[in-house]
């Protein structure tokens, strides 16, 4: 971490200032836009902040592969057209109400609003927006698909910065934002003594929230000696075969592929369905990480039997269904003591281990039923006697941008 926040030595971590410099007082107040775009939807939001307070109304759009993996001008096409049809909804009309855009993805910020993609994550590839700046090709869409629309993009946030800020914006002991969701990353606050690269002014408040980009750990070799077969495989065919090394052993895009190719091997040396797992399964990603999810949780073994059978047309045994639910958690737990490691690690750094407050967002950490508890044991092995406590900030990726907006009204 310390090497990603220096000026010239190497790292893996990115370590992204965020310019966001202070976190809400919960006095904040007034209407806005968010855009949260990252994983398997695009939404829209319309949030309403008053003292405390916050109402939102929200649109999920789905998004098709092929929108993410085509062109970068259908894919700004889209939410455009998106962000039409919800103003048309919840009849809004063209004025200047400020818009903040979740956008999770590395990105190198220049300011609050306007930041450069370094590189696509998760299912995404689209064209031509690598090295561009992201709020200039949003407003180029809107210009061409809603010109009467006119914006105010008033900040483009990582979501681990909006999980981090909606929850400051209830609870000022929130210093951590983490997602476990499609990808997984995390962010907190850091003095700007300590970001030799910081470029900006270094008045008061004298800090600003890092986006460490904790998913490509790993893709300097530091993960080699505990990576699997399964990990490698994973990663050959992958969008971003040697990116996100660390991202590959934790988040929901993977998890249950990495559940499929242990499982696989145990087929083949006959140990798993009779030495024989039928086309299905045989599939690449064909064991979706919401399975996982229903697997290690309760009536797990009956959840699985059902799965193997009306998924994958596989008549398991009593023994296949307790080594398919063996897998499940030995998969769960490696990725939950992966992500609380990282944790801890940054609460050494910045010296909090007490009374203070992880704000966590992210489908799998909503949805998988141990991976909480599995964090909050593997923090209190490493950190004994802390007294963290791990809060859901139930769509902060999505309110967070307003909030940064929020925050930084001028
Ligand atoms: C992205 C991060 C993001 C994380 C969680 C990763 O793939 O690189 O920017 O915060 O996914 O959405
Ligand atoms: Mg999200």
């Amino acid at each position: 971490m310390a090497d990603g926040l220096s000026k010239d030595k190497k790292s893996s971590l990115k370590m992204l200032p965020s310019f966001v410099r202070s976190t809400p007082t919960g006095k904040e107040s007034g209407d806005y836009l968010a855009l949260d775009i990252g994983g398997t939807n695009f939404r829209v939001l319309r949030c309403s902040l008053n003292d405390g307070q916050i109402q939102t109304n929200a649109e999920v759009y789905p998004m098709s592969s092929e929108v993410m993996t085509g062109t970068g001008r259908d894919l700004f096409a889209f939410i455009a057209d998106c962000i039409k049809s919800f103003l048309q909804k919840y009849d809004i009309k063209g004025s200047n109400i400020p818009l903040g855009f979740t956008f999770s993805f590395p990105c190198t910020q220049h300011s609050l609003n306007r930041a450069t993609l370094i590189t696509w994550t998760k299912g995404f590839t689209a064209s031509g927006v690598e090295g561009e700046e992201v709020v200039q090709l949003l407003q180029n869409a809107l210009a061409e698909r809603c010109p009467d629309f006119k914006v105010n993009v008033a900040a483009i946030v990582n979501d681990t910065v909006g999980t981090l800020m909606a929850s400051a914006y209830e609870n000022p002991k929130s210093v951590i934002g983490l997602i476990i969701g499609t990808g997984t990353n995390a962010c907190y606050m850091e003095q700007l003594d300590a970001v030799e690269k910081w470029t900006g002014d270094r008045d008061d408040p004298k800090q600003v929230i890092i986006n460490i980009e904790w998913g490509s750990f790993g893709d300097h070799g530091h993960l080699d000696n505990i990576r699997t077969g399964f990990d490698r495989e994973i990663d050959e065919h992958s969008l971003n075969r040697g990116k996100n090394t660390f991202e590959k052993m934790i988040s929901g895009m993977y998890l249950g592929e990495v559940v499929r190719l242990a499982a696989l091997l145990l087929v083949k040396d006959g140990a798993l369905f009779n030495g024989n797992a039928g086309d299905k399964f045989n599939i690449r990603e064909s064991f979706e990480t919401r399975y996982v999810s229903e697997i290690v949780g309760e009536n797990g073994a009956a959840n699985a039997r059902e799965i193997l059978k009306d998924k994958f047309g596989i008549d398991a045994s009593e023994s296949d269904v307790d080594t398919i639910v063996k897998l499940c958690n030995a998969a769960s737990v490696r990725a939950g003591r992966l992500a609380a490691t990282g944790i801890a690690a940054i609460l050494l750094k910045i010296n909090e281990t007490k009374d203070r407050i992880v704000a966590v967002d992210g489908s799998v950490y909503k949805k998988h039923p141990t991976f909480a508890k599995i964090m909050s044991d593997t923090l209190s092995e490493l950190i004994p006697g802390n007294t963290i406590s791990w809060v859901l900030a139930d769509d902060g990726s999505g309110v967070g941008a307003a909030m940064v907006a929020a925050v930084t009204k001028v």
